[in-house]
């Protein structure tokens, strides 16, 4: 790898510095704050870190995070991997990633949706993995529509090889500027933002998992690769279990996706599929969290193609607690919640907390949903029979449980 010019290494190693301050002084882990300092002392850091090494940029609604994690162990497979594994997903977190791991020969970045053409822009990347693209909390059907378009003109014109999710009718149009791409036939659950074409506007017509525009030729493409229940199917037909320890169907979308990135970097589905197994929790998600006998499985959803996601992943056996905030990363505005159909709560115990408790138990009520409100989420738990029970909680509830139960892994 070529030296970085010494403005560059002046404000990577500054950058450092502060991301060891900010995380000496309990701000946080300081991947921000770091590369905000190295960025503005030299605006075009981004660039020069990004040089020379093999880049996968990974974007998506849902489960941006988790994908690019199992990417990464994947790629490790390879040698040293970069990557911003505390989803800090926008420019300053990828330039700390990268100042972090300044030999990485590769690096894995998590993108903002609304980022990926910049970054791609800046950093070149080879490959950019493409998953679903929904409504988060308030967009609107119009503005991920605009957000598709970006897509296709940042892709437009440059080498990058997508991995793209062709069952994701807005993403495969996204894609489909792309100089190459490798579907992956994914899945996908939530259905409300897609029953239109995003070429022409007319109605898509859906049978089984194929979908074609009625009035236009826009259509679903080829899959390469397919993810069938828990099975993965290579482009050459083989089949493979996907045996991992991370649940739901989602993960196993997004299992089938890294496999192919991997495939691209050069890892075969034979190395890359037992790395991926040993992955059992992304930034807290699918954590357990015991207090007096109660084990509690912690699930995030945060917005509502999420809130589906977790309903495939919680045990209808068990009882649930639900726990939704709306501070500023969540949206404050809960209307939200009237896009999750509640109904499949029906008959299992549900307790109801969070800082807009009373918004969902609003939903809740006028989807027969029977519940117990609760003051707080200790308050839900102590409810509980010792045993298991699943939270599904939403951002910043999500991250109040963790720190209450000292940030578990
Ligand atoms: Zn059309």
């Amino acid at each position: 790898m070529t030296q970085l010019p010494l403005r560059a290494q002046l404000a990577s190693a500054l950058g450092r510095s502060a991301a060891t301050l900010s995380r000496m002084t309990g701000r946080g882990d300081g991947s921000v704050i770091g590369g905000r300092v190295g960025l503005m002392l030299e605006p075009d850091l981004l660039r020069k870190l990004a040089r020379d090494r093999k880049l996968a940029l990974v974007s998506a609604t849902n489960g941006k995070t988790t994908t690019t994690r199992l990417i990464v162990n994947a790629l490790l497979d390879l040698g040293e991997v970069a990557t911003n594994a505390f989803g800090a997903n926008m420019p300053a977190g990828h330039v700390s990633a990268l100042s972090q791991h300044k030999h990485a020969p590769y690096g894995v970045l998590e993108v903002d949706e609304k980022y990926l053409p910049e970054v791609l822009d800046t950093t070149g990347a080879s490959v950019v993995c493409l998953m679903n693209l929904s409504r988060d909390q308030m967009d609107r059907a119009a503005e991920i529509w605009l957000l598709a378009q970006k897509w296709r003109r940042a892709l437009a014109g440059k080498p990058t090889h997508v991995i793209a999710n062709c069952d994701d009718p807005l993403v495969t149009w996204g894609a489909s500027t792309a100089a190459s791409v490798t579907w992956v036939a994914g899945g996908q659950r939530w259905k409300e933002d897609s029953w239109c074409c995003p070429e022409c506007g007319g109605p898509l017509d859906r049978k089984d998992s194929f979908w074609a525009c009625r009035e236009c030729t826009f259509h679903r493409p080829e899959p390469h690769w397919v993810l069938d229940d828990d099975m993965a199917i290579d482009p050459r037909g083989q089949r493979w279990m996907l045996d991992i320890q991370l649940p739901g169907s989602a993960n196993r979308s997004n299992a089938v996706m890294a496999l192919a990135v991997a495939e691209t970097f050069g890892v075969p589905v034979d190395r890359a599929l037992p790395r991926l197994r040993e992955v059992t929790s992304v930034a807290g998600r699918y954590t357990m969290v015991e207090r007096d006998g109660r084990h509690a499985r912690l699930l995030l959803a945060k917005n509502p193609a999420g809130w589906l996601e977790a309903f495939d992943v919680a045990d209808a056996q068990l009882p649930i607690i639900l726990s939704v905030n709306a501070q500023g990363p969540d949206g404050r505005d809960t209307s939200w919640l009237w896009d999750v159909d509640y109904r499949i709560l029906r008959g299992r115990p549900v307790f109801v907390t969070g800082e807009r408790r009373l918004d969902l138990a609003l939903r809740l009520d006028v989807a027969d949903v029977p519940f117990t409100l609760c003051s707080s989420f200790n308050e839900a738990l102590a409810m509980q029979p010792p045993g298991r029970v699943d939270v599904i909680a939403n951002y910043t509830a999500f991250q109040q449980i963790r720190s209450e139960f000292g940030r578990a892994v």
